[in-house]
């Protein structure tokens, strides 16, 4: 795998320290994957990290936010569990234009447009997932984000669970900025390193997921990145993720201690009883309400340029 040494995605700054030497647990792609920690921002990102070109690599057919299909029960499941994300936006906008960056195969955007007036519009750089969204959902979709078409004229930009696979975050934000309307409203979900799941799990954490994920940032490497991209930080919060990011995180556990249960096909059944999602979410919300929830929702607005 080509790989290129980088500085800080945040910061720019060089000086790190190495935190994990990991393989890539869910997908088999060869090599071992340094994750460092940088010492002046504190975010935690691949160094070297598979080239921009590389990455596509990095991703299977089978990658799972690709292969959900609108027209399975289980999709329909995970419809059902991306109306949580729909309800949030409702409370910021009644309507307007929305635009989703990492949109997979947009059930989110599809689901949205059952929630008000949305015109959406997804970016999604998987070929095989933008088909689906643009062919089988009928949704507007882009190979990659430019902002030409959508300069300042947009309501709402969501990037759920996106920010920690792009090489260039800082860029991308910036970009974001210059799309949104004053007053529009960004929201970012992304892996919480200092969650309970994260503490636990350590280098099995499904946050970590290299070598797809480069950047995985805490509260405070992300307000720095917002700040600097030109964003006022509302709101900080976790609503989702739950037991299916610790029954992930479990999952990659035991396939490297105890393989043999990994692979028996009733472990998988057991861990994701749709059961436990209800027996454990008291646990849950209270591992969210003390700020240790395994992802966390960013809410920004573009900073207003200080009138003289
Ligand atoms: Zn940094």
């Amino acid at each position: 795998m080509l790989m290129e040494e980088t500085p800080c995605p945040v910061c720019d700054s060089q000086d790190f320290r190495v935190v994990f030497r990991l393989p890539d647990l869910a997908y088999n792609c060869p090599g071992i994957f340094v994750l460092v920690r940088c010492l002046e921002c504190d975010a935690l990102y691949q160094n070297p990290r598979p080239t921009a070109a590389e990455m596509e690599t990095c991703y299977p057919s089978d990658y799972e936010p690709f292969t959900r299909d609108a027209d399975r029960v289980g999709s329909r499941l995970q419809r059902l569990r991306l109306r949580p994300r729909c309800r949030q936006i409702s409370r910021l906008a009644r309507g307007g234009r929305l635009l989703d960056i990492g949109c997979a195969n947009g059930l989110f955007l599809a689901e949205m447009r059952q929630y008000g007036d949305w015109e959406v519009f997804g970016v999604e750089p998987n070929p095989g997932a933008a088909r689906y969204a643009r062919d089988v959902l009928g949704l507007p979709i882009s190979h990659q984000l430019k902002t030409a078409d959508l300069e300042g004229s947009l309501d709402v930009v969501t990037m759920w669970d996106v920010i920690e696979h792009l090489h260039q975050p800082a860029e991308t934000l910036t970009m974001v900025r210059q799309l949104l309307k004053p007053g529009g409203w960004l929201i970012v979900s992304t892996p919480n390193p200092a969650s309970l799941d994260a503490r636990l799990f350590r280098g099995h954490w499904k946050g970590l997921d290299v070598p797809r994920h480069t950047v995985v940032l805490d509260k405070r490497a992300m307000r720095r990145l917002l700040a600097d991209s030109g964003f006022r930080l509302a709101r900080v919060y976790s609503f989702y993720g739950r037991h299916t990011v610790f029954a992930l995180s479990l999952q990659l556990w035991l396939k490297c201690r105890y393989p043999s249960i990994a692979k028996h096909p009733l472990t998988d059944r057991v861990l994701f009883l749709a059961v436990w999602r209800w027996l454990t979410l008291p646990f849950f919300l209270l591992v969210e309400a003390l700020g240790y929830g395994s992802i966390l929702t960013y809410v920004a607005q573009p900073e207003q340029p200080s009138s003289r």
